[in-house]
């Protein structure tokens, strides 16, 4: 596998950030998830994974970092300085300069990212073991007196290794914004984090949050899309639920799949959502002068969800539309 291959397919394994998976889904990953362009994404045999036929590795896997006891490798997460993420991950036991240590060391050396996962379920839980795909990190450094490699997660250093597999700067920001779903919500965007243009990132978050909802309007559910060679036509828009002129950032749970009707009654506080995410019709509704105007019906309607619930509304984003935006009498 050559750093290019790899780069093209850790790019499409990026829309599955945050996202909860199956063994199968990432020891069979040619069959559950052909797209990927992988044979498997990691063995969950031992904790880092190498291909044969690659130098580096592919993907390191911790069972300690998302709270299960495994003293033998004690690996810790936490939330770094300005949007970033930080694992410290335990080598392999036994000498650092032979094996997948070796080939840890590799990836710091050239700057090749690696995905990082843990699990999330144990094998024994009914339903089956759950392990979270957390996003790419660059192996920022070892550190002997702890014997802990340093993992970053969400720096421009990520989004540039990628660079092979992409032209596209709107790609590489959904990388970024995919890579950040991890983290909790945040108003404001970082500042250290990738932004190749305020223009692309804006794109990042529409592409993302329209597929998430696939393509519909969350409230009344009307969708239009055509794809045509030269163009695609998509009526829905994603709306930011804390405005941009208020510092919501372009994170997808700061934002809505809306037909432009409920965007425009969304942004002028004519209905709010609910911590349960359902449908608050302004009381101001009634007042209006109206003729054929859907809203009113969808009252404590449930909002159609995204596809994935690592994407969902921030509470916080909500709480902050239906005290500032929300017209309540
Ligand atoms: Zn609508």
């Amino acid at each position: 596998m050559t750093v290019d291959e790899r780069a093209r397919s850790l790019l499409f394994l990026s829309r599955y950030f945050g996202t909860d998976q199956t063994a199968a889904f990432l020891k069979d990953t040619q069959a559950q998830c052909p797209g990927a362009g992988l044979p498997m994404i990691h063995s969950l045999i031992q904790g880092i994974y190498k291909p044969k036929d690659s130098p580096y590795v592919l993907s390191v896997w911790s069972r300690s970092a998302a709270g299960a006891r495994e003293e033998a490798y004690p690996d810790t997460f936490e939330q770094g300085p300005n949007g970033t993420w930080d694992m410290r991950y335990a080598p392999m036991r036994g000498r650092l300069d032979v094996g997948v240590n070796k080939a840890l060391f590799a990836c710091m050396q050239d700057r090749v990212p690696i995905l990082v996962i843990v699990t999330t379920k144990p094998p024994k839980t009914p339903g089956g073991a759950r392990y979270r795909l957390l996003g790419l990190a660059i192996v920022a450094g070892y550190e002997p007196a702890t014997r802990h490699f340093l993992l970053k997660g969400c720096t421009a250093a990520v989004a540039d290794a990628l660079r092979p597999a992409t032209s596209s700067d709107v790609d590489l920001e959904e990388v970024d914004l995919r890579n950040g779903l991890i983290l909790p919500f945040q108003v404001g965007e970082p500042r250290v984090r990738y932004v190749a243009s305020r223009a692309a990132r804006e794109q990042a978050f529409q592409r993302m949050v329209l597929e998430e909802y696939r393509h519909q309007c969350s409230v009344c559910q009307s969708m239009f899309l055509l794809r045509e060679a030269s163009e695609t036509l998509v009526e829905a828009e994603a709306a930011h639920i804390i405005g941009v002129g208020q510092g919501g950032p372009d994170d997808p749970r700061n934002g809505l799949s809306l037909c432009r009707r409920h965007h425009w009654a969304f942004d002028r506080g004519l209905f709010c959502v609910t911590e349960s995410l359902e449908v608050m019709v302004s009381p101001a509704v009634s007042r209006a002068k109206r003729e054929r105007f859907d809203l009113e019906e969808y009252h404590q309607q449930a909002l159609t969800p995204p596809t994935r619930s690592s994407c969902r509304p921030s509470l916080e984003a909500i709480d902050w539309h239906r005290q500032h935006v929300y017209r309540a009498s």
